[in-house]
């Protein structure tokens, strides 16, 4: 059976972006049922020999849900479907609260995580990544999915722990 990863995080982190990079292609909207609105959510993608299914919580949205709701339903789904889980952060703001909820819920799982700080752009920035370890998730791994860096280390951190 393929292993399932589950990206989770907060709006804007860069969840689609990195999602995108990983499957090697864009891919549309698939779904669109009332209430709950599938925007890309699955695709199976591999790296090197181990081919895996990856899921995009983010696309996976309840109508007129506050925030709080929606991540923790996002996440919900991560901890049931997926034998590992992208945590996906915004180094360029640091951590938020709504960083630190999502932090919590997934740590009451026992499903190992890996946690991608994106934005990451350029080497200026790699520093800001040292912050995200109090978090509690572990060690954080720096990304730039728009530029494509880092996805390698995230990928070969993700099919060591599938
Ligand atoms: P999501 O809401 O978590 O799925 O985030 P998106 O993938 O839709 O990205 C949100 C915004 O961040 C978009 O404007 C992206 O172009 C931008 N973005 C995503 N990844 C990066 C990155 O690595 N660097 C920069 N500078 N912007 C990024
Ligand atoms: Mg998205």
């Amino acid at each position: 059976k393929k292993g399932i990863v589950a990206i989770v995080g907060r709006a804007n982190v860069g969840k689609s972006t990195i999602f995108n990079r990983i499957v090697g292609k864009r891919i549309s909207i698939v779904e669109d049922t009332p209430g709950v609105t599938r925007d890309r959510i699955y695709a199976d993608a591999s790296w090197l020999t181990r081919e895996f299914r990856i899921i995009d919580t983010g696309g996976i949205e309840l109508e007129n849900a506050s925030f709080t709701e929606q991540i923790k339903m996002q996440a919900e789904i991560a901890i049931e479907e997926a034998d590992v889980i992208l945590f996906v952060v915004n180094g360029r703001e640091g951590i938020t609260k709504e960083d630190n909820f999502v932090a919590r819920l997934l740590q009451k799982s026992r499903k190992p995580i890996v946690l991608a700080v994106n934005k990451i752009d350029d080497q200026i920035h790699k520093d800001n990544i040292y912050d995200f370890y109090s978090l509690g998730i572990g060690d954080p791994i720096a990304v730039s999915g728009s530029h494509g860096i880092g996805i390698g280390d995230v990928l070969d951190e993700i099919i060591h722990l599938l």
